[in-house]
């Protein structure tokens, strides 16, 4: 009964194999159409109609290597309303920051190389003047992540001395940032002051010794402690390490370049507020508020950031010219506040007006019930969308989406198997599920063609 199996010889000469052989290779083709082949005879071991399966055995093939083929993270819509997600990646880069990143990665740079002297330029000059520019600082250099960046700058003044912290700003960052355990890995010891939800200026002033190698302050990004509570602000903790003659790291986490206020955000202390008030040194991630690449910058004053760039460790965290390239792109765009929302995508989603959403939504609900039938009811919804990556944690956005209603739900897991199904599509689907339904927040749908081109896959 496998008489009717084609040897692999046989499929590999079939014409409607020859452009996969083109695509993918002879390799990779001999080795699917093995595998195909393998689980056919078992399939006609097992009673199927192998007549059948041998006729569908080129078009299986395509299929077969068209999954294989997809390596890397694949392209999802993120429609979970959480703008700067860390697991899809964070922030979206601006078009000029895509075609810089674009144009370092396909020619040779001057990365380290002054073009007016043909003599030795350093890769940190791209970014410094912006950087100074746009926060105040005397001088700044940057890192691979703002964990690198904190790990950096701990190591540099605590190495083998104290860090002084408040217990309420012991905070892990999603994704096992862990401040004990970043100051262990700096072999910094971390020196513990006040209480959860109370810290003095007294109990810094206490924990000082000749031991002490920095004061920081930590931006409690992803949690805020409510209620009875006191910590020491920036200016007066600066008072106190300027009196010790150790510098103030403020790690801001997220750190706006600007007052969002104006986009109709809570205020998150900007890198420049935080240098006003005499921090030694700032740090802050270029992935997230920023809405560049990954990466961590150390920013103040210039005999502390010449000490961190002594640090023979800086050179295992650097930067590489693709990120250079895209992260001066999105700075050069701070140089022009007014047309920010417009150009940088992070911004541009968190300012959308929850009646632009509502209007986009109202559009979409009758073609996206069109397009998943009469087992799920689609209605157009209020949501609320969060920041993400920590910042303004406790804030939501008003929003507006649809909410997919499976009609059938006896065993109560429907809005699971419909997300289910939604990211198992080729371009797969994200929302969240909330009362029964799977929400679909559209924030960050910038075409609408998206969403129904990836609900009706072709
Ligand atoms: C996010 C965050 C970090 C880590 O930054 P990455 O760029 O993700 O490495 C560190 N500190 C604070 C306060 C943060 O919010």
């Amino acid at each position: 009964m496998f008489s009717i199996l084609p040897s692999v010889d046989r499929v590999l000469a079939m014409p409607a194999v020859a452009g996969l052989i083109r695509d993918h290779g002879r390799r990779a083709v001999t080795a699917a159409i093995r595998t195909r082949l393998g689980a056919i005879r078992q399939a006609i071991a097992g009673g199927a109609d192998g007549q059948r399966l041998v006729a569908g055995l080129a078009d299986q093939l395509a299929a077969d290597l068209a999954r294989a083929a997809q390596v890397g993270p694949q392209p999802v819509l993120n429609l979970t309303g959480v703008v700067l997600h860390t697991n899809l990646g964070r922030a979206l880069l601006a078009e000029p920051a895509q075609a810089a990143a674009a144009t370092a990665m396909a020619r040779p740079v001057a990365l380290e190389m002054d073009p007016d002297s043909g003599g030795r330029g350093e890769r940190d000059e791209h970014l410094r003047q912006l950087v100074c520019e746009l926060t105040g600082a005397e001088d700044a250099t940057v890192v691979n992540n703002n964990a690198a960046a904190v790990l950096l700058v701990l190591n540099t003044f605590g190495r083998d001395r104290e860090a002084i912290v408040s217990r309420g700003e012991l905070i892990e960052i999603g994704g096992a940032f862990r401040l004990p355990e970043i100051m262990a890995g700096a072999g910094t010891r971390l020196v513990e002051v006040g209480t959860t939800n109370r810290t003095h200026a007294h109990d810094y002033r206490q924990a000082l010794s000749p031991q002490t190698g920095l004061l920081l302050k930590v931006h409690t990004s992803n949690y805020r402690v409510e209620g009875f509570t006191a910590s020491v602000p920036a200016r007066e903790l600066a008072g106190i390490a300027a009196e010790a003659g150790v510098p103030l790291l403020n790690d801001l986490g997220s750190g706006s370049l600007l007052d969002l206020s104006a986009l109709g955000l809570r205020r998150e202390p900007t890198v420049a507020q935080a240098l006003a008030e005499g921090a030694g040194l700032v740090t802050f991630s270029g992935d997230k508020l920023l809405g560049g690449p990954q990466a961590g910058f150390i920013a103040g004053r210039r005999e502390l950031v010449a000490a961190v760039n002594r640090n023979p460790l800086k050179r295992a965290l650097r930067l590489d010219k693709i990120r250079i390239a895209a992260l001066a792109a999105t700075l050069q765009l701070y140089r022009d506040p007014d047309s920010l929302a417009t150009h940088l995508p992070t911004l541009r989603h968190l300012a959308r007006p929850r009646q632009e959403i509502a209007g986009q939504a109202g559009r979409l609900q009758a073609a996206v019930q069109a397009r998943l039938g009469d087992r799920v009811r689609v209605e157009t919804c209020e949501c609320a969308s969060q920041v993400g990556s920590g910042a303004l944690p406790v804030d939501t956005l008003a929003s507006a989406g649809l909410r997919l209603r499976p009609l059938d739900d006896r065993r109560g897991s429907a809005p699971e198997r419909l997300a289910a199904q939604l990211r198992s599509l080729p371009v797969p689907v994200l929302g969240r599920i909330r009362d029964g339904a799977l929400i679909l927040d559209l924030r960050c749908l910038d075409r609408d063609a998206d969403l129904l081109e990836a609900l009706a896959p072709p």
